[in-house]
């Protein structure tokens, strides 16, 4: 079956006012594909700010992250229904950085997703490897876990687009091979089919994500199970929109 193919931005803490101005302003001047969903996530304090720019009929805004809480006393929390509020329709969940910086675990992303969900918003799972896991072939038992932790509280993963990033890959320069990319996506949606069902994994799309660029991304074009990207520092530059139109 054909899904759509996807193209998220994260701009992780990175920009100011006027150089998120510039990304958006940037996005409205060009004449994107209409059958390309297009996601920006810029920092939470920009998240007003870009929403009130975007002017694109293909592009929703995101969160980086939110809490698995409504309001209350979450001293720098970003909250989902103050996302929601801000106009945002999506945000990302379980970004290696959080997983290894901020020490998120499995079963608090999870909850963080549920929790996204529940108030509207869509999410971006995000999964993958460390350098350590792939030298040891645990490759699909780190993802699977990643994914169990989510299927174990979601039932329908209707609002979810999975982002495979090899945490060995983002930002370093280093893309894995189309090739190996589809073999794990391949192996991802086999083990979907197995926990949430065949019909809702044939039907979610699983983005590849690290060092995706402008040059690289009509490499992957023809993957079966590539349905877009999760990108990050190219997402800042005007090459992104390369990225965008890269299936065409
Ligand atoms: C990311 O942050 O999700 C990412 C994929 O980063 P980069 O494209 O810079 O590797």
């Amino acid at each position: 079956m054909a899904r759509q193919f996807f193209v998220g931005g994260n701009f992780k803490a990175n920009g100011t006012k006027q150089s998120v101005k510039s990304i958006v302003e940037n996005l409205n001047s060009e004449e994107l594909p209409k059958d390309v969903e297009v996601v920006i996530c810029p920092p939470a304090l920009y998240l007003g700010l870009t929403v009130d720019l975007n002017k694109q009929p293909t592009v929703e805004v995101g969160a980086q992250n939110v809490f698995d809480k409504a309001c209350g006393a979450f001293t720098g929390e970003n909250i989902a229904e103050q996302v929601v509020d801000l106009g945002a329709k999506w945000t990302l969940t379980g970004h290696s950085e959080r997983r290894t910086i901020i020490k998120e675990s499995d079963d608090f992303i999870a909850e963080k997703t549920k929790y996204a969900l529940d108030k509207g918003l869509k999410v971006i799972l995000c999964i993958g490897e460390t350098l350590d896991e792939r030298k040891s072939g645990i490759t699909l038992e780190v993802c699977a876990r990643q994914l169990d932790a989510v299927s174990k509280i979601i039932k329908d993963w209707s609002k979810i687009v999975v982002a495979y990033e090899p945490v060995w890959a983002i930002g370093t320069g280093l893309a894995a091979t189309p090739e190996d990319a589809e073999e794990t996506h391949k192996q991802i949606r086999e083990h979907l089919a197995k926990t949430i069902g065949e019909d809702q994994a044939e039907k979610i799309q699983i983005l590849y994500g690290g060092s995706v660029n402008g040059k690289n991304a009509p490499e992957f074009k023809d993957k079966k199970n590539i349905d877009g990207f999760l990108v990050g520092g190219a997402s800042l530059k005007p090459e992104f929109v390369s990225i965008i139109k890269s299936r065409l």
